[in-house]
């Protein structure tokens, strides 16, 4: 799979390890003052489609989403790659064949 955001190409397990490390600031959390609930909002690079997921901490620590925050962005761009691999399937042979 080639990477959305640059030239890395790569099986979807290395491009997955490569995007949580190098993409990392794609990944937003959004805390809604309201409620106190915390998101993460990952856009999709190809359509207007953002990928946006409650997360749900474990107790009530307001250092959460700091603590946790490799874990959702390995959690995101998961979700992210499936996406891609179902709506983008072509990306990357595009890209191969340009
Ligand atoms: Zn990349
Ligand atoms: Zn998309």
């Amino acid at each position: 799979m080639t990477c959305p955001w640059c030239s890395f190409d790569g099986p979807r397990r290395a491009l997955h390890a490569h995007a949580v490390d190098a993409h990392a600031s794609e990944v937003k959390t959004i805390t809604e003052e309201t409620t106190g609930r915390h998101f993460y909002e990952l856009q999709c690079p190809f359509c207007p489609q953002s990928l946006r997921k409650q997360i749900k901490p474990r107790g009530k620590d307001p250092a959460f989403v700091q603590e946790f925050a490799r874990e959702i962005r390995l959690v995101a761009f998961d979700v992210l790659l499936y996406h891609l691999e179902e709506a983008h399937h072509d990306h990357g042979q595009r890209l191969q064949h340009s």
